[in-house]
C-alpha cells in the first residue's frame, strides 16, 4: 500500500458519498462533514480562534446554522477550543462515550491565559453515543461514515472513517512512522483498524492529507 502526497487538501473534496470541507484557520486541519440533515464539524482549533473560524466558514459558504454537531477527535486543546462557544451558538456537542472523562483535560491549560476567556465545556448537554452506535447516527444525518476508537495518541482519541472513502484520524501518528517504531502495538492496532476500511484518503490534523493507492 503506497501513500502519495495530495495537494488538494483544503479544497472541497467530492467523494461519492461523504462530502467534506477542510477548514484551516490556525494550526489544526478541521473538517466539516456535509450531511443532508445538518453537518458535523470534526475538531476545532485552539480557544481564541473564533473570529478566524467565522472567516473560514464564510469563505466556504458554511454558516453556524449548518453545523448540527461538533465532534472532537480528542480533547487536546488544539482540537476543541471553540466547542463551548459553538454550543452557546446552538451547535450540539456529539461526545463519544470513551471521551467523557477527558472533556476537561484542557481547562487548566486554557486557564493559564486569562485573555482567552475560556469557558469549560458543559458536557451535560452533550449527545453521547458509543462507537457502535455511530454509524446509524451519522447515517441519519445523511453522512456515510462511522466513528472508531483509535486510542494510541490519547485514551479518548477517535477517528471518523468511511468505507473505501475518507478517514479523519486526528492526531494518529502517520502510517509511515510505524516502521520507525520497534514495538508500537497500540499504533499498529489503530492503523489495522483504520486500514480495514480500505480508505482512499487519510486526513490528518497536522499533516497534509494523503491519498492511498492500493
Ligand atoms: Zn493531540
Amino acid at each position: 500500500m503506497a501513500f502519495n502526497r495530495l495537494d488538494i487538501c483544503g479544497e472541497w473534496y467530492n467523494h461519492e458519498v461523504m462530502r467534506y470541507t477542510t477548514l484551516r484557520y490556525g494550526n489544526t486541519n478541521t473538517f466539516f462533514l456535509h450531511g443532508d440533515n445538518g453537518g458535523i464539524l470534526v475538531d476545532t482549533d485552539y480557544a481564541g480562534t473564533l473570529p478566524m473560524f467565522f472567516k473560514a466558514i464564510k469563505e466556504h459558504g458554511i454558516t453556524v446554522r449548518d453545523i448540527k454537531y461538533v465532534l472532537a477527535t480528542h480533547y487536546h486543546p488544539d482540537h476543541m477550543g471553540l466547542i463551548s462557544e459553538l454550543m452557546e451558538l446552538g451547535v450540539g456537542l456529539l461526545l463519544v462515550d470513551t471521551q467523557a472523562g477527558s472533556v476537561h483535560y484542557p481547562d487548566e491549560i486554557f486557564a493559564r491565559d486569562p485573555r482567552l476567556h475560556y469557558k469549560p465545556v458543559d458536557e451535560s448537554k452533550a449527545v453521547v453515543i458509543s462507537a457502535s452506535e455511530s454509524k446509524s447516527f451519522l447515517n441519519e444525518l445523511g453522512i456515510d461514515g462511522e466513528v472508531i476508537l483509535t486510542p494510541s495518541h490519547s485514551p479518548d482519541s477517535i477517528s471518523v472513517v468511511q468505507k473505501e472513502g475518507v478517514c479523519m484520524v486526528g492526531d494518529l501518528e502517520p502510517y509511515e512512522y510505524l516502521v520507525g517504531y520497534q514495538n508500537n502495538e497500540a499504533l499498529k492496532e489503530d492503523w489495522d483498524k483504520v486500514l480495514s476500511y480500505r480508505p482512499k484518503m487519510i486526513c490528518y490534523a497536522h499533516a497534509n492529507a494523503k491519498s492511498i493507492s492500493s
